[in-house]
Parts: structure tokens; sequence; C-alpha cells
């Protein structure tokens, strides 16, 4: 039996706003409250734009729900116009920092030694950095999915055992992202078992893998219900405190 303890991961990407981040907030704490608790709950957090880390921490305090960034930089302080440093993260309470999303990939340029830089820097920083990989639709239509996972994954676990020992993992298929297309339980086990592999011979078996890609109420039990499917990584669903909570609960 795995001792892995299930984790929902909200990320809301450039969403919300003051007003719309009190309610949300207010209402997944009151949900909480309401929901299971205990070691077979879902660990919860929400990984939120920047500007909100301080509100959010002052909504979220006396909850058990956590919270991120969405990024983080790799530099510690200095002339990176436009980054925020994991100790700055740290000062705002966060827990957690998402690397490597996709979208960062193709819109910021960043390699996987980028990413396996900023996970570094946030293991350094007493921040868990939930670390990002996934393959494009043309990349599995041409059956390179594995290798693609394997060649992102390789400068990060190259970091060593101690330090994979510190991050949560996530598959992301690029297609599936936003666009309602979920990875079958099926399809998306079998990427996780590969990574579970990957991170056998890293040294670190348990680390946390989760799934992320139109994760809704509706598909979570059947993705969770896979052996190496540990959580998930919500975006769209994760703006809606019944559908996120749907997932913590599925
Ligand atoms: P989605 O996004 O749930 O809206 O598909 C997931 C993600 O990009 O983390």
């Amino acid at each position: 039996m795995s001792v892995r303890r299930r984790l929902v991961i909200g990320n809301w990407k450039m969403n919300g706003s003051k007003a719309e981040n009190q309610q949300l907030l207010s209402d997944l704490v009151k949900l909480q409250n309401t929901a299971a608790s205990g070691e077979e709950a879902a660990e919860l957090a929400v990984c939120a734009p920047f500007p909100y880390l301080q509100q959010v921490a002052d909504i979220l305090k006396d909850s058990a729900i956590g919270w991120g960034g969405q990024d983080a930089s790799e530099h510690a302080s200095g002339a990176y116009t436009g980054e925020v440093s994991v100790a700055m993260l740290a000062e705002f309470g966060c827990a957690w920092a998402i690397v490597g999303h996709s979208e960062r990939r193709a819109y910021h340029g960043e390699s996987s030694d980028v990413v396996a830089r900023k996970a570094a820097a946030a293991i350094a920083g007493g921040i868990t950095p939930v670390v990002c990989v996934g393959e494009t639709q043309a990349e599995r239509e041409a059956g390179n999915t594995l290798q693609v996972i394997s060649s992102q994954l390789e400068p990060v676990l190259a970091l060593g055992a101690d330090a994979v020992a510190k991050m949560v993992l996530a598959y992301e298929p690029v297609w599936a992202i936003g666009t309602g297309l979920t990875a079958s339980p099926e399809q998306a086990q079998e990427v996780h078992a590969h990574i579970r592999g990957l991170l056998v011979q890293a040294g670190a078996p348990e680390q946390r893998i989760l799934y992320g890609g139109s994760v809704k109420a509706a598909n979570a039990a059947s993705l969770f219900a896979k052996e190496d499917i540990d959580g998930a990584l919500v975006g769209g669903a994760s703006l809606v405190a019944t559908d996120f909570q749907g997932i913590a609960s599925a």
C-alpha cells in the first residue's frame, strides 16, 4: 500500500482579482471546514499570481490549505527584471512553487536545464518545487511521449536523490491543458509508471506524481484510482471552489 498522501494543487494561472480571490478562498475555507480531514483527506494548495500572495496568505493562514507561486527565479537576487526569487516567495509563506509549466516552457523559452536550476533554487530556499513535464500532441502522435518525459526530467533527476526527495512531479500532457481533453486514466498511468521508474532509479521512489490537464470533479476519481497518480495539478477547475473541493474529495 502506498503511503503517499493525495495532493491537489490549484494553478490559477493569470486569473483572479482581489474581490474574486476573496470569494474563492473564503468559499474554499468553508468547504474545507466541512470536508473530511485527517490523513485520508487530500493535502490542498493554491498557486496564485505573485501580487496576490499576501492576500492569499492572510486568508489561508489559519486553514489547512497551503499556497505557492507559479514560478520562481533560479537566481537569488539582482538585476533580473520581472523575476521573483524563492526567498521572496518564502517571505510570503509559500510552501510551493510550480516550475517548468508548459506555458512557461512554450511562451518564455524555459529549457529543462533552466527548470532544473529553478527546482534546485526552490529546494535550497525551503520551498517544494512542483516540476511539470509533458509532451505535445505531435510528440505523442510520433510515439515519443516517454522519451520526451525522460529528457525533460533528466537534468532535474540529475540534481541527486536528496534533492529529488524534496520535489513533487507533475505530468501534464500539453494537449490536455485547458482543452477539455483529459488523458485517459490508462494513458496517464502509463506515463506516471514511467516517471515512477525514473524516480526509483534516482533513489526517491515515493515522491508524489500529480496529473494535470483538464482535471474535473467528474474525472478525478478514475485518475486517482491509478496506482501512480498521487493527485492533481488543476487549472480551470481550481477557479471554482466547489469544483476544486470536488476534485480534492473525489
Ligand atoms: P487545466 O490546466 O486544468 O485548465 O487543463 C492544468 C494546468 O495547466 O496546470
